[in-house]
């Protein structure tokens, strides 16, 4: 699920879309055919996922050529290292109804919220109460609004 999601975002989906497919996926399992032969396809958003989704049972996959590469998609994946590397902080992450959470975590907050983001994603509702106030209310956090507002104590470990 780890590589099968970041794979996606890095490509410009969005965590609702990608949580959608991914019960999809699971579903289709058994039926996963191997890929023989690939198709060579610029990219154009999620007509090409559909597409590939589509071509889910079958031996064909999607190779993505020229159009708009990733860079030209998320220019922000490819630019600085931001404070999001920065371990021992204080983060907030706010919700689509305003409401913000408020957490600390000893590492680096890049990891913290992708565990955040992914016990959403699972309905994990124990590792995260983020992730029960998304799963009670059937909320999605705005993850793009999130920042560290300060520094943590050093040893406080989430
Ligand atoms: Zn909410």
């Amino acid at each position: 699920m780890l590589f099968f999601h970041s794979k996606l975002r890095a490509n410009g989906y969005d965590d609702k879309f990608i949580k959608t497919c991914w019960k999809d996926v699971k579903e289709m399992q058994n039926t996963r055919s191997t890929k023989t032969r690939y198709i060579k396809l610029p990219y154009l958003g999620r007509r090409t996922e559909y597409l590939r989704k589509s071509l889910f049972n079958t031996d064909i996959g999607i190779t993505l050529v020229g159009g708009n590469n990733v860079k030209n998609i998320l220019p922000s994946l490819y630019t600085k290292k931001d404070s999001r590397d920065r371990a021992g902080v204080i983060y907030q992450i706010p919700c689509e109804c305003n409401k913000i959470y408020t957490g600390e975590t000893g590492r680096k907050f890049r990891i913290r919220e992708n565990e955040h983001r992914m016990a959403i994603l699972r309905d994990d509702t124990r590792t995260s109460t983020l992730a029960d106030h998304c799963y009670t209310h059937s909320h999605w956090p705005n993850f793009d609004k999130s920042k560290i507002v300060g520094t943590g104590s050093t040893t406080f470990l989430d």
